[in-house]
């Protein structure tokens, strides 16, 4: 099969580009996942990745997409009938609410609009209202709308009632702030493929006492593969997963968090908040308007909305025949509306400044006026910043 995959700029909101380093590590030998290697593998990962999560809580990698660890997330707790408030700000939030129907657990919506952030007093409204809700879920950073929730502040609402707090960072983790123990979350969890830079394909959630207390006692669990007590059991007693893991997948991911811990979280946090700005400012002098509310807008990911007359598929077949740039384009009702960019995990000046330039070069072509340079602008912010 012929692929020309090579020469695409990935620009898309995960999955994003991984490192060269971290593809090498994948073509380590594969080794038996019973064997003394393969827990000094898993175990040096996982503490490296309780580093980049901040915490002290348990912490396991899941074979699977970051789905799988938000099924995990929701699946061990809940019992049938159980409520889980689901803050809504998009389709990840919307997807927390599905795997709590799935499970049988009652799903109680806090919808917000999409673009937007949901408010950590309108959650405690929720709470009060309903006195028996097990367990709050939210995403940090909405990949689907460009929007960021305020994890910690939602936190310090949740803290204060039973319930426990589930928070997805799986378009944050490693780009945004994270603070697992601070932020008083009780599961986190996160996927490989995005800020952390590795290949798409393993998951990792942390569990808090509070959680586990509540898994413990649910007699009620519907599921297997993604039991989190047999997790615990195997890497208690072996440093090892129940199931055959992705061992190479393991080689990378241990890379990827190496090269984010070098680069230190601080500093990770700051390239990102600094290539958002340029990136939103670029479009702004465009004359592309931001689809997010200034207030909640995402620093790894950036969504714009199509200016009149400009198609989805023109201008993102445009951007990828023509210039090799790959973004993303929006998801259920904002399909065709808005285009999304990614700039997190090892996205740097070069290539925000290269995504600019031929959106502006594929604006000019498909007609649009464009007010101002995107370019020159955002080289500004890059050198004020
Ligand atoms: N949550 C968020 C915030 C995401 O961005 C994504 C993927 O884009 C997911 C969940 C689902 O992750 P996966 O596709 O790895 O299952």
């Amino acid at each position: 099969m012929k692929l020309d995959a090579t020469k695409k700029l990935l620009m898309i909101p995960g999955p994003t580009m991984v490192p060269p380093e971290v593809l090498n590590a994948m073509a380590m030998p594969v080794i038996g996942h019973r064997t003394k290697d393969y827990s000094n593998l898993l175990e040096d990962t996982i503490e490296k990745l309780k580093k980049v999560f901040i915490t002290e809580n348990d912490t396991f990698l899941v074979t699977g997409s970051g789905t799988a660890a938000m099924d995990m997330a929701i699946s061990n707790i809940i019992r049938r009938g159980d409520k889980v408030l689901n803050i809504v700000t998009g389709n990840f939030g919307d997807r927390f609410a599905n795997i709590v129907n799935a499970y049988k657990g009652e799903s109680i919506r806090l919808d917000v609009e999409w673009g937007d952030m949901a408010e950590p007093e309108a959650v405690k409204e929720m709470l009060d209202k309903y006195d028996d809700i097990k367990a709050v879920t939210v995403v940090h950073n909405e990949t689907s709308t460009g929007a960021r929730n305020p994890i910690k502040e939602i936190g310090e609402v949740v803290k204060d009632y039973n319930a426990l707090y589930i928070v997805d960072t799986i378009s944050s983790l490693g780009g945004d702030y994270v603070n697992v123990d601070k932020f008083n979350i009780d599961i986190c969890v996160t996927g490989s493929q995005k800020c952390l830079a590795a290949p798409p394909g393993l998951a990792a959630i942390t569990v808090s006492e509070k959680a586990w207390e509540v898994i413990k006692k649910n007699d009620d669990k519907v599921g297997f593969y993604l039991d989190l007590l047999a997790y615990k059991k195997y890497y208690e007693e072996k440093k090892q997963t129940p199931y055959t893991p992705s061992v190479n997948l393991t080689y990378a991911m241990n890379v990827a968090l190496d090269l984010v811990l070098k680069e230190g979280i601080e500093n990770r946090v700051k390239r990102h908040e600094r290539l958002a700005k340029a990136t939103r400012a670029g479009l702004e002098a465009m004359g592309i308007e931001l689809f997010a509310k200034e207030r909640a807008r995402s620093i790894t990911v950036t969504s714009a909305k199509y200016p009149e007359g400009i198609e989805d598929s023109k201008f993102r077949g445009t951007l990828s025949n023509k210039y090799n740039i790959v973004v993303a384009g929006g998801q259920k009702h904002l399909a065709g509306k808005i285009f999304r960019i990614g700039h997190m995990g090892t996205c740097g000046e070069r290539e925000v400044l290269a995504t600019l330039a031929c959106i502006e070069l594929t604006l000019k072509e498909l007609g649009f006026e464009v007010k101002e340079s995107g370019v020159e602008v955002a080289k500004e912010v890059l050198l004020k910043e």
